[in-house]
């Protein structure tokens, strides 16, 4: 017998596109696919009537313990993804100190405390770092790891090509399923660029677009490509943010597919006149012109783009003042609750894009991408019973205290969007249910992924 049957919905199924049927899940597995009366029977069913249901969402760019320290925000923050059906977070770990001397901790509050399932992505930030690359992969199944053309001035140094090209060769040398993340912006254009802006005492997003060049984008990610390509390293650009730099990728990716993009629902849902606190907008990357915010829709629509993250960090409105403070730019607020109904939002009802391209982006795209697929990713036999109910018609207003995050705030306070999360199982539980997180504490893990032998 079954744990959970779920019955009279549309399912999203990977190369079918939505189709009626029902699941079966038991001991956190999804055991079969069948209609109504083929199903095994079951202790419990749940009624999809009027639901679709896609695969447990991933966001592939969090930021967990920037602010409250990491164990509050694995409490708090994965608690709160679940309201958004996020059930697998890529987590980027910083840092100056040696990986294997903190990795080991981190993982033990993972496992206590975390909501969702989490992929580490380790910044390398040293040289003692670069060194312990090929460690990472092999004691710590970590794959994934992230370079900084450019960092936010006072909080870490910028990295030099030097640097990169030697990390990038460090990766490549540990395997096909290791890559590399890369913050792409020309350093020296940006410095340039945030003096402007600071000297000028500019306020508006359109003054900070403009002290961010579209330029450095561009040059960021044909430097990052070409030191990609003298080593043989997988690369993955975060955050993209310019049309210019998506333009650029589409060349570079046609005779480089393994050079693959990200964008951030924040590009996706927010541009430089759109009507939000200038202040808590002033992210870096730079939101860009409603024209930038068009073509990155129009990557994910062509398959350019093939992830879209949120580069959520948890800071309160205390932190978020403090952050202006000392570097002039702002943390963000509670996003993962918020990353599916963005999409469905500004993708689905507003633009028309097929539900299995856009959902895509946060479900097999980057599952496939961080070596997680069949486990994560899709709606198939033997794959991880992680999925989220969705309800595509359903409005809501934004409100930041119903996120159940620690933040206390939200850039979209106010904001009205369509398509709402009304179920979401994590590994065959349902652990958020109309709003409501029903589980007392979270099943959620640190995922390992093994190098695949190059
Ligand atoms: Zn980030």
């Amino acid at each position: 017998m079954s744990d959970i049957n779920i019955i009279n919905g549309k399912v999203l199924i990977s190369g079918l596109g939505v189709v009626e049927t029902g699941l079966s899940l038991s001991d956190g597995r999804i055991v079969a696919i069948a209609g109504n009366g083929h199903l095994p029977s079951a202790s419990e069913t749940i009624d999809a009537s009027g639901l679709v249901v896609f695969p447990g969402i991933i966001d592939p760019h969090v930021h967990l313990g920037l602010f409250q320290g990491f164990e509050a925000d694995c409490k708090s923050e994965t608690r709160s993804a679940l309201m958004g059906g996020v059930t697998t977070i890529g987590c980027y770990l910083g840092g100056t100190a040696s990986h294997s001397k903190t990795l080991p901790e981190i993982e033990a509050v993972i496992n206590a405390h975390s909501y969702a399932d989490i992929f580490p992505h380790l910044c390398i930030n040293t040289e003692e770092q670069q060194q312990e690359i090929p460690d990472y992969v092999k004691r710590f199944g970590v794959t994934s790891f992230k370079f900084f053309m450019f960092c936010i001035p006072g909080y870490m140094p910028s990295q030099t090509n030097d640097f990169i090209l030697k990390g990038f060769r460090n990766v490549a040398d540990c395997g096909h399923r290791c890559f590399c993340s890369v913050h792409a912006e020309d350093s020296s254009m940006m410095l340039d660029g945030w003096k402007r802006f600071f000297e000028q005492g500019g306020t508006s997003l359109g003054e900070w677009a403009d002290c961010n060049p579209t330029e450095a984008e561009v040059l960021g990610v044909t430097v990052a490509s070409t030191l990609a390509d003298l080593c043989g390293c997988r690369i993955n650009i975060v955050h993209l943010a310019t049309a210019g730099g998506l333009d650029k990728l589409r060349t570079i990716r046609a005779h480089n597919p393994s050079v693959t993009v990200e964008t951030l629902a924040l590009y996706l849902s927010v541009h430089s006149s759109s009507d939000i606190d200038p202040i808590a907008g002033r992210w870096s990357p730079a939101v860009r012109s409603e024209q930038d915010q068009e073509a990155l829709w129009d990557g994910i629509r062509d398959g350019t783009v093939a992830t879209v993250g949120t580069d959520q960090d948890c800071v309160d409105k205390a932190g978020l003042e403090k952050f202006i403070r000392d570097y002039g730019v702002p943390g963000s607020s509670a996003l993962d609750a918020l990353l599916l109904p963005l999409l469905l939002t500004g993708g689905y009802h507003e633009r028309k894009i097929s539900l299995e391209r856009l959902i895509g982006t946060v479900t097999v795209n980057p599952a496939r991408l961080w070596g997680i697929y069949p486990q994560k990713g899709i709606v198939a036999v033997g794959s991880d019973a992680d999925l989220v109910l969705v309800d595509l018609e359903s409005e809501f207003v934004v409100d930041h205290s119903a996120l159940q995050s620690a933040s206390d705030w939200s850039l979209y306070q106010g904001r009205r969007l369509r398509g709402r999360p009304v179920i979401t199982i994590k590994d065959g539980k349902t652990v958020m249910r109309e709003g409501e997180i029903v589980v007392d504490k979270g099943n959620g893990k640190r995922l390992r992924v093994s190098p695949a032998p190059s």
